[in-house]
């Protein structure tokens, strides 16, 4: 089944203030609500509809992302793919919050008093040069910030909030619904415990602005796709001057053209020429810190690995430096000429007198082959 418009749900333009969005909520989830509608189903789903567009319509980050790219937005891998990405931090609600939202008259946040901000991810590639060097990156981030006129405290700079009458500052009340009295969010202060009477013109009375900020991060060396780096404070102001959650710097890196990477080692293929692989030689192996020298013992076979200790990554968290896998490949020459031909051709003739001299595996091979079939045969 497609899903709806998230606008044409709540019923709201597509430039719907904050405000109207909040408005047609409370109106539809009064309809809607469970414990309106006893065990009409269809009208369950349509509360459920209008609660999911409601919490994405409602934060500014997921709304930028579902008018970008509608409920793709939200799809399991259709979020930050490439490049650098932002996601926003906890997802979704408890069934319950409504009538926190509903009473409230605020948003579906501060539940809680001294709610911390959201902790933020953040996506960064990197090349595998630059992740085994490490890097210092500029980041911007679209978050909130403490406002500063108010210094986070929502109320009008010169004022201050005052303790709410309703709960006397606990936050919750306790109310009746049929025989049950239930401990709920204080409507009167939405859980805050204090009630701003002159609110902040800067920040509407929340403690927070919207800021893109610009950071400065340290990737260390060695780290790896899945490694993330934790900048304490870093991530979403909390309202009324609640303490920020942090910003995760989430590592993805780039697969290289020549090297592969398993966990600190490193794996690459180099080809060499059959002449070099019979009679050895020198030859130049790419390494992350330039060319070495290998030396090729004559008799090399195709696929042979040599391992060059210490030339693959120092890992982030030891000491300890992986190695540099390398595997030589033998290369059959290409556009060869009549002389060349010739040349090799005389050169199979006279190994072909004692063949089995010069290619053990390939005698010992086909005389396996042929015990095979006269096995077969008796
Ligand atoms: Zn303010
Ligand atoms: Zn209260």
């Amino acid at each position: 089944m497609s899903k709806r418009d998230y606008y044409e749900v709540l019923g709201v333009s597509k430039d719907a203030s904050e405000r109207d969005i909040k408005k047609a909520y409370k109106r539809l989830a009064m309809q809607f609500h469970p414990d309106r509608t006893k065990g009409d189903k269809s009208k369950e789903e349509q509360f459920k509809e209008v609660k999911e567009a409601y919490e994405i319509l409602n934060d500014d980050q997921k709304r930028a992302a579902y008018d970008q790219y509608g409920h793709a937005a939200f799809e399991q891998g259709g979020h930050g793919g490439g490049g650098g990405g932002f996601g926003g931090g906890g997802f979704g609600q408890d069934f319950g919050d409504i009538f926190g939202d509903i009473f409230g008259g605020g948003g579906g946040r501060g539940r809680q008093r001294q709610q911390r901000g959201s902790d933020l991810r953040y996506n960064v590639e990197l090349s595998l040069e630059d992740a085994v060097k490490g890097k210092s990156l500029e980041i911007k981030v679209p978050t909130y910030v403490a406002c500063e006129p108010c210094d986070g405290s929502g109320a009008k700079p010169g004022t201050s909030a005052k303790t709410c009458s309703t709960c006397h500052g606990h936050g919750q009340v306790q109310m009746r619904q049929g025989l049950f009295a239930v401990q709920q969010t204080c409507p009167t202060c939405n859980g805050q415990g204090k009630v701003i009477s002159d609110p902040c013109t800067s920040c509407r009375g929340q403690g927070r602005v919207e800021k893109t900020k610009t950071l400065s991060v340290k990737i260390p060396a060695g780290v790896d796709t899945g490694d993330r780096i934790r900048l304490s404070g870093e991530g979403e102001a909390g309202e009324h001057g609640a303490p920020a959650g942090d910003l995760y710097v989430q590592v993805n890196v780039r697969d290289h053209e020549i090297f592969v990477r398993d966990e600190n080692h490193l794996y690459c293929e180099v080809p060499i020429s059959f002449t070099t692989a019979a009679l050895g030689g020198e030859i130049e192996v790419p390494t992350l810190g330039g060319k070495v020298k290998l030396k090729v013992p004559k008799e090399t076979q195709t696929s042979k690995m040599f391992r060059l200790r210490g030339k693959g990554v120092k890992s982030v968290r030891s000491s300890s430096t992986g190695d540099l896998m390398c595997k030589v490949v033998i290369e059959t020459p290409v556009n060869l000429s009549g002389d060349q031909s010739d040349l090799l051709r005389q050169l199979e003739e006279k190994m072909g007198k004692s063949s089995k001299k010069h290619s053990p595996k390939e005698t010992g091979f086909f005389d396996g082959v042929k015990k095979f079939f006269d096995d077969l045969k008796s």
